[in-house]
């Protein structure tokens, strides 16, 4: 699918545990349960390669996935626990703003929104990050298996919307369902291109 294998590299909690910088990485973030592993997992056609294991309180890690030689790409943890204790969630905070702010070769992040609700105020806080960050957001709608064509063209409306206040916005949005693997190839052929 990506010129080589898929292969989980490393969970990394601190800055001085990312790998070296020397190829094109692309991360993924979305809110817990917005469907991030599933999309992970149809997108490398890896049944188990992400876990939706990240349980609050647990250890926030970045996890690297090779895929083949030219190009990484980052699981980071999903979002959105109103119970994860506050010292987890500072200690993150501070490794996502470092990553995003320091990672040379990030090229984009893929923002999951459900298409069930679009774009939340839970959302905001990493669209603003990816902001300040300069670095390009890409969003992604999940599930849409679960709605019909008016809600889609409403959930699409809104999203365009409400990504006209962040500059770091990419306008294209992918529609995807890991279910029936609708824009899969899209999202694929998005990362083999990026440059
Ligand atoms: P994560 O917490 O973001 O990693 O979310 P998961 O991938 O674990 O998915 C959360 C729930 O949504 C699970 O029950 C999945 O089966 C379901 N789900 C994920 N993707 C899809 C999809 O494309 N279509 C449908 N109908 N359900 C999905």
């Amino acid at each position: 699918l990506f010129a080589g294998p898929v292969t989980f590299v490393k969970g990394v909690v601190a800055m001085s545990g990312l790998p070296p910088a020397d190829r094109l990485e692309v991360c993924f973030a979305g809110r817990s349960n917005v469907g991030k592993s599933s999309l992970i997992n149809a997108l490398t056609g890896r049944k188990t390669l992400a876990r939706a294991s990240n349980t609050p309180g647990r250890t926030q890690e970045i996890n690297y996935f090779a895929l083949g030689e030219t190009r990484y790409m980052t699981d980071l943890p999903g979002y959105g626990y109103a119970e994860a204790p506050v010292a987890v969630v500072k200690k993150w905070q501070e490794l996502l703003k470092s990553y995003l702010a320091g990672r040379q070769t990030l090229r984009r992040a893929f923002v999951l929104i459900d298409a069930r609700h679009g774009i939340k105020a839970v959302d905001e806080d990493i669209l603003n990050l990816l902001d300040r960050s300069a670095v390009t957001f890409q969003t992604v709608l999940t599930k849409v298996d679960k709605i019909n064509r008016a809600e889609r063209d409403a959930v699409i409306a809104q999203v365009k919307g409400a990504l006209t206040k962040h500059p770091a916005a990419y306008p294209e949005i992918v529609v995807t369902s890991s279910e029936k693997g609708e824009g899969l190839e899209t999202l694929r052929a998005i990362i083999a291109t990026l440059e």
